[in-house]
């Protein structure tokens, strides 16, 4: 069956090939294939700088945004053709407390793995295997836009931990900033105006789709700094990484709070941040900075409900293009005005 493969760690070594049928030993339900999604992680991986390959092998099957459908239900309650995604990480081997509970996305020694990214194959294959714990099963019609439950459950995540941070004291967040109208940032707004808060998204351009797709879902678009949005938000959604921006939402949430840092990888150096000052002002407001990466079965179950409860042409038009596994070189290189890329397993 053909592949998407990367050697991880050399920049470059990602291809479309041939490999063996998924190994029965790696689940007993077997999927066919409908759509991966790329992201940041992904990119990350094919330029060498992230990723591990499984123990005793070069290669990675890269892919952790799965969609597929059930061609063997194996030891599963599923039925043949439905409609799934696999959960991404499985926890550690000792396992750690959170793992042991099934909060693998909280793992405390980082000996956690990831399919398609740390130690285990991806989803980048016409057919891949799954053990039956570690697939849920999405509402038929939302068909291709399964493949964005996997993002959804990052922001999920984000907003339970902003929930869990909040009720530390009397929370009745009204409005939220969220940094960023890139997949992460849409869906997290996306989210926002679900739970019935004032979504503002922040990014860098003032053309493009992103305007468009932030005021359909019935929020407010800018551009420029966090520090010119005009309002205090209760809650910052940070999906860009980017230092300035970072240094930016910092000081301008709101008294009592809650900035979520989703982003990773972007690096940049901020300028005029005095970090004590910054650590004074969050101090004498009660602010919470929180990271939050990954998600648990309860997240997967729960973005599930999100992204079925969520318009089908909103969610359609984050899908800006479909690449073929051949041409994977194509969907890691981004163009100007991309949202989700998806490798198209059902082409050819
Ligand atoms: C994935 C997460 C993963 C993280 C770090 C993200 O792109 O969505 O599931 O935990 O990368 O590897």
């Amino acid at each position: 069956m053909r592949a998407v493969t990367v050697q991880p760690k050399v920049k470059g070594s990602v291809r479309c090939e041939e490999v063996p049928e998924p190994d029965p030993s790696t689940g007993s339900v077997l999927v066919e294939a409908v759509a991966v999604g790329v992201c940041g992680t992904d990119v990350e991986i094919a330029q060498g700088r992230y990723g591990w390959a499984p123990e005793g092998h070069d290669r990675l099957v890269l892919g952790h945004e799965s969609l597929g459908r059930v061609v063997d239900p194996g030891s599963s309650n599923l039925s043949k053709g439905d409609l799934v995604v696999g959960i991404v990480r499985r926890p550690d081997p000792v396992p750690c407390p959170s793992c042991a509970v099934g909060e693998w996305d909280m793992c405390r020694n980082g000996r956690y793995t990831e399919r398609g990214i740390k130690s285990i194959d991806g989803f980048m294959s016409q057919q891949w295997r799954i053990e039956p714990d570690y697939v849920t099963v999405l509402d038929p019609s939302l068909g291709l836009l399964g493949v964005l439950l996997e993002p959804t459950t990052v922001v999920t995540k984000a907003w339970e931990q902003v929930g869990a941070v909040g009720s530390r004291a009397f929370w009745e967040p009204r409005t939220c900033l969220v940094t960023g109208a890139g997949p992460i940032g849409l869906l997290a707004a996306m989210v926002g105006v679900q739970r019935g808060l004032e979504v503002h998204v922040l990014d860098q351009v003032d053309s493009g789709p992103k305007p468009e797709l932030v005021k359909a879902l019935g929020a407010t678009y800018h551009h420029g700094s966090a520090l010119d949005v005009g309002f205090d938000p209760d809650v910052v959604i940070e999906c860009t990484g980017v230092a300035q921006v970072i240094a930016d939402v910092m000081r301008a949430v709101g008294s009592g709070g809650v900035v979520a840092l989703t982003g990773v990888g972007s690096g940049g150096r901020t300028t005029g941040l005095k970090l004590a000052d910054v650590a004074t002002e969050m101090v004498l407001q009660n602010n919470v900075i929180v990271g939050s990466v990954n998600a648990n079965r309860r997240h997967f179950y729960k973005a599930a409900h999100e992204l079925t409860r969520a318009d089908r042409d909103w969610l359609a038009r984050l899908v800006t293009r479909r690449v073929p596994p051949e041409r994977i070189a194509e969907a890691l290189v981004k163009q100007p005005d991309d949202i989700k890329v998806v490798v198209d397993f059902t082409a050819g």
